[in-house]
């Protein structure tokens, strides 16, 4: 454990934990003292290597399986976290996917299941975990959002308003529960290399980015840290910070 620990006793539910920025969330937090809950899809492999990298150095963690867009799912996974941790400290809701296609092309199917996950899935276990943390008297919230959910994205109707919806919804959730010490909050990623961006067309994406860059999963991560283990986050709710290498400068 680093010296930074301060979660330590608290336990975080990392949706999606298992690859791709979750899994760096779920490393950060682990370091920062956590118990870390690795939810997972389909990857069960993935998330049982995220388990142990963990465990070896001395960390707490354990993956639970649940499709975090299925109401019933949502309410088991937090049903088994809070029998097996007796609390629920830290919610970042992270999983997500793309079904890009033009407005004209796109499938209802493809429209509904980025719908279905991106959105009613931040919003199925932001609801699962309200009453536990209202009890607790704290708790944070952190949704993984995207800049294309602030600036539109040609190809990804859907993506982009499941993401601009979750800032609607972490702007309204944070509202409701700031009277009881739970902070809610958003975090931007611009791009990041995770399998989720392998295809893209990297020099065409780089022209817009003032850093000049790719985002890491472990600068998302760190931002996520930030919000959810440190102190002086406690004064900050309702905010989407960006990591995004200055692509979208409100
Ligand atoms: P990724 O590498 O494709 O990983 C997606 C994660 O979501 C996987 O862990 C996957 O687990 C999980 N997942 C998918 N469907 C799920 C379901 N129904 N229930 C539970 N978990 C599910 O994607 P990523 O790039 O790390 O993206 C993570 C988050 O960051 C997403 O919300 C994404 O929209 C956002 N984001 C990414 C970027 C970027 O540039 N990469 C930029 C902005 C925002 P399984 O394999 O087990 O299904």
């Amino acid at each position: 454990m680093t010296s930074s620990a301060s979660l330590t006793g608290q336990t975080a539910l990392v949706t999606g934990g298992g690859r791709g920025i979750g899994r760096a969330i779920a490393f950060a937090l682990a370091a920062s003292g956590a118990e870390v809950v690795v939810n997972y899809s389909s990857s069960a492999e993935a998330a049982e290597e995220v388990v142990r990298l963990i465990t070896e150095k001395g960390e707490k963690a354990y993956a639970v399986q649940a499709n975090v867009s299925i109401e019933d799912e949502v309410d088991g996974l937090i049903k088994t976290v809070l029998e097996r941790s007796g609390r629920l400290d830290v919610l970042v809701n992270n999983a997500g996917i793309t079904r890009d296609g033009l407005l004209m092309r796109m499938k209802t199917s493809d429209w509904q299941a980025v719908i279905n996950l991106n959105l009613t899935g931040v919003f199925l276990c932001s609801r699962a975990v309200a009453r536990p943390m209202l009890k607790q008297k704290s708790g944070r919230i952190i949704n993984i959002t995207s800049v294309v959910g602030l600036m539109g994205n040609a190809g990804q109707a859907n993506y982009a308003a499941a993401k601009a919806g979750v800032v609607g919804l972490t702007k309204s959730t944070a509202k409701e529960l700031a009277s009881r010490g739970i902070t809610v909050n958003a975090v931007a990623p611009g791009f990041i290399a995770t399998d989720m961006t392998k295809d893209l067309d990297a020099d065409a994406i780089l022209r817009d980015i003032p850093l000049g860059t790719f985002g890491t999963q472990e600068q998302v991560a760190g931002a996520v840290r930030f919000l959810a283990a440190d102190p002086a986050a406690a004064y900050i709710t309702g905010q989407v910070l960006q990591v995004d290498g200055g692509m979208v400068m409100a």
